[in-house]
């Protein structure tokens, strides 16, 4: 390449020499200032023309949108905010972009108009700034897992069991829809499916991370995740990446050090690495902000809020206690929320979970030691017969963005747990394998990366913090 980044030349001293950048036009004023961006950074290059140098043809096809490759000299900036700036000599129009129809002009455009442009948005200053981000996080999960002794473990994809009860997930299947062949009793016959057997898209790779947290001692899965659920929210796609650790000889306490640890890890990270864009993006936010009643701004800048949660203990409550303080708290007592809250056992919706974490303690929160009737059967059961060791963590704005666990490791209380949910052994038996062999204390959990990276951006809507979301009704691209 005889080219330079963007990034690179903003940051190198200006001696006339002669460069040489590719990009894309922001915008080009005056027929003289293109401001020119290649994606690795924020900011701009501004390109000076000098029209009487070119011939009005090439002109014509600068506009935004068009592919360049500009040649010129590296010199001081004359204009603010910039430290340099190119005198193009030579310019050449890769492609050009007709302004008739090119939808991502230099004005605002609303979130939805850009979901139905995803294959374009990233040329917006906002979605470059979130990819980027979402990508130094990525990059930072696997580095603090590295840096920790863990593995990274591949889960299947596609998977023969359902960790979480059935009624939400992708069937995967090459049988003929229209006509698949039939059992005697009129069901669809999976025998003669590809796999022989019922397959779906995976919902979680938990169980069989456990199976292998029983032999390399710390794993995790970092790998898209699949659910049919028909919740259409702000916080909730259909495909979506999942983060789940699993590490042998962990109890919930280490579990719950681990997960806020690495939390505050990976946005360590994003604070260190990723400044022009938390600072692009945070300016975004207070100006989103100023259109809403003072009520619904948010008390801290994206910056200092991430910095917050950096420095700031998480605080641990139990469930128990946390029923305790819905109950006696003001939306509760004046009937606000929509499920009020009168009896422990009670599952909590995320308007509580928000009161909790918003309105009561201000600060993300860890609830533990759930009902058993609400979670899941492989939860570690705790003495008193009636909790499981379960553990979820709440996020301002966010809501749940942790669901994890110590891990029933006993067989015998394993199984009677499976019976009472009518669960087959025989579609587990891996699964109980491993507790009849060399069991030990162990936990997990599952962070949704996307909602990571909501936080991380202050985006508003999970749907803009994924390259092209897949909710209902929705799979273009
Ligand atoms: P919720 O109650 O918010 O639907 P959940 O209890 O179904 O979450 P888990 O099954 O514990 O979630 O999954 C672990 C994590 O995965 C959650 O804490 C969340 O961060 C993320 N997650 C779950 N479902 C979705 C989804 N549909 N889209 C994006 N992230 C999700
Ligand atoms: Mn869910």
């Amino acid at each position: 390449m005889d080219s330079i980044s963007i990034k690179e030349i903003l940051s190198t001293a200006p001696k006339r020499q002669q460069v040489t950048v590719n990009g894309w036009v922001k915008t080009f004023r005056s027929n003289r200032f293109i401001a020119l961006n290649d994606g690795s950074t924020i900011h701009n290059v501004q390109c000076v023309v000098d029209f009487e140098q070119f011939d009005e043809d090439l002109l014509k096809q600068i506009a935004s949108g068009a592919a360049l490759k500009v040649t010129g000299t590296l010199v001081e900036s004359q204009g603010r905010g910039q430290s340099v700036e190119i005198q193009a000599n030579d310019i050449f129009v890769h492609g050009p972009a007709d302004p008739e129809t090119y939808p991502i002009q230099p004005k605002k455009h609303s979130m939805e108009f850009l979901r139905e442009k995803a294959h374009l948005r990233i040329r917006t200053n906002t979605f470059a700034a979130v990819m980027r981000v979402r990508s130094a996080l990525s990059f930072a999960v696997h580095k603090y897992f590295t840096d920790n002794g863990f593995y990274y473990f591949h889960a299947p994809i596609i998977t023969g069991s359902d960790a979480e009860g059935a009624g939400e997930m992708f069937r995967v299947t090459t049988l003929d829809c229209k006509n698949p062949p039939l059992t005697e009793d009129g069901e669809v016959d999976h025998k003669e499916d590809f796999f022989g057997k019922e397959t779906n898209l995976t919902v979680s790779g938990q169980l069989e991370a456990e199976a292998y947290a029983m032999g390399l001692g710390k794993v995790y899965t970092f790998g898209p995740t699949f659910r049919a659920e028909n919740s259409n929210t702000s916080r909730h796609l259909a495909e979506f990446w999942m983060i789940e650790p699993e590490m042998a000889f962990y109890d919930l306490n280490a579990n719950m050090d681990l997960a806020e640890d690495f939390i505050k890890g990976v946005l360590s990270y994003v604070l260190e690495n990723c400044a022009d864009d938390l600072a692009f993006l945070e300016k975004r936010l207070l100006d989103e902000e100023k259109t809403k009643p003072q009520a619904e701004r948010s008390e801290m800048a994206l910056i200092e809020k991430l910095k917050f949660i950096v420095d700031n203990n998480f605080k641990r409550v139990t469930y128990t206690e946390a029923i305790d303080i819905l109950r006696n708290s003001k939306p509760n007592k004046k009937k606000k929320f929509q499920y009020v809250i009168d009896e422990w056992g009670a599952d909590l919706q995320s308007e509580h979970e928000r009161f909790l974490v918003e309105k009561h303690f201000k600060c993300p929160v860890i609830l533990f030691d759930y009902p058993a009737k609400i979670k899941a059967f492989y939860m570690r059961l705790n003495e008193d017969g009636k909790t499981v060791r379960a553990m979820d963590i709440l996020f301002p704005g966010i809501g749940e963005i942790v669901g994890g666990s110590q891990r029933e490791e006993r067989l015998d209380v394993l199984r009677e747990k499976m019976a009472e949910l009518d669960i087959p052994e025989e579609e587990l038996w891996w699964y109980l394998d491993l507790r009849k062999f060399g069991t030990a204390v162990h936990s997990g959990f599952g962070l949704g990366f996307e909602r990571l990276v909501l936080f991380a951006t202050g985006m508003g809507n999970i749907r803009d913090v994924i390259p092209f979301p897949r909710t209902p009704q929705n799979a273009e691209f």
